[in-house]
């Protein structure tokens, strides 16, 4: 007997492109969401995006309270749930990078209140995806909430962003081919619920990207657009997934691991995308895909290296020996390497030197 079910949640307004920030106001009536917001944000990105889209919501008689956070951490998360309780505010907007988004992803999961997106830097899939997770102590709090109900990405803003954050990006897009690999085995080995249609949608948001990084470069909009669009397309893959499987395997417990071991040494993309060529050559051997995905990295100026990501090459070798254990995960790694596998796997793709 047929039985399957599956629920797919999707943001409902996704909104890219030039000066696109001022029509959030117009974005949220859309989505009836009604009362007063409140914004989470950070200390730039509040200069950029949060100051103006308030005066935007005050100009139509709307008092929208707002929370500047300066680290990603749990203290973070609960500052914002107290301050939505005092306030009397009815829905959350992430307004930032990675971590004013995650935090106010976080916030509103814990709320039952809906949240809005406006990343100021594509840095990382989380700006779309349901996926939230910020570090606490020596373990990181992790939760499936819902997706943004709306994506709201000025492509004008994203461009003046630090360059490296949307290398990053786009590192965490190019890393969706060994998630996707990853996921294929443990599909095999442990029956682990896969679709189709999520894996072949996150593979070629990788290809797409892949095929149009010469028009990712420094100074110019068009790459955030290309970027953004791919950080989308592959949240709609976690969310047909109903997981971040599409988006996340062993690369991904490699970085969360480097989190841990070197605290903000490098960026999240960054770390993955040298984690993807390691467990790409663990998949695939001397076969090649493990030197497109280097070739790929290198051709947007993302690192490719120990050195690059500015930590040390026993550190690389700790987190690739211990990474598979932080959480369940079945990966490439299967039960863990050891030092001389995980010493042959980093010098044979010029990771360590
Ligand atoms: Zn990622």
């Amino acid at each position: 007997m047929f039985d399957k079910s599956t629920w797919i949640r999707l943001p409902r307004n996704v909104v890219v492109g030039k000066g696109v920030r001022s029509q959030f106001l117009e974005v949220v009536e859309d989505l009836h969401l009604q009362g007063r917001p409140l914004f989470v944000t950070s200390p730039t990105p509040r200069e950029v995006a949060a100051d103006p889209i308030a005066a935007d919501f005050e100009a139509a008689g709307i008092d929208p309270a707002t929370v500047t956070i300066e680290r990603a951490t749990f203290e973070a998360v609960e500052e914002v749930i107290e301050t939505a309780e005092t306030e009397d505010v009815s829905y959350l907007v992430g307004i930032g990078g990675g971590k004013a988004i995650d935090i106010a992803k976080m916030a509103s999961h814990h709320l039952n209140m809906g949240f809005c997106s406006v990343p100021t830097a594509a840095s990382h899939d989380g700006i779309v995806s349901n996926r939230g997770s910020v570090p606490d102590g020596d373990t990181r709090h992790s939760v499936a909430a819902e997706p943004p109900l709306a994506v709201v990405a000025d492509t004008e803003i994203l461009a003046n962003a630090p360059w490296e954050l949307t290398t990053a990006g786009c590192a965490d897009i190019i890393s969706n081919y060994t998630a996707v690999m990853d996921w294929r085995l443990a599909h095999r080995l442990k029956d682990v619920e896969y679709s189709g249609f999520a894996a072949a949608l996150a593979e070629m948001t990788a290809e797409i990207l892949v095929d149009n990084a010469d028009h990712v470069r420094p100074g110019l909009e068009e790459s955030s657009w290309i970027v953004t669009k791919a950080l989308v397309s592959s949240g709609v893959a976690m969310s047909i997934a109903g997981s971040s499987r599409p988006a996340s395997g062993a690369e991904h417990l490699f970085s969360h691991q480097l989190d841990r071991l070197a605290p903000e040494a490098a960026l999240h993309g960054h770390q993955v995308g040298v984690g993807s060529i390691m467990t790409a050559y663990l998949h695939d051997g001397e076969r090649g895909i493990w030197q497109d995905i280097r070739n790929a990295l290198d051709s947007i100026d993302a690192p490719t290296t120990a050195d690059e990501l500015g930590i040390d090459d026993e550190t690389v070798i700790e987190s690739l020996t211990t990474c598979h254990a932080i959480r369940d995960r079945y990966t490439i790694l299967g039960d863990g390497m050891n030092e001389r596998a995980a010493r042959e796997v980093a010098r044979k793709t010029g990771v360590i030197s």
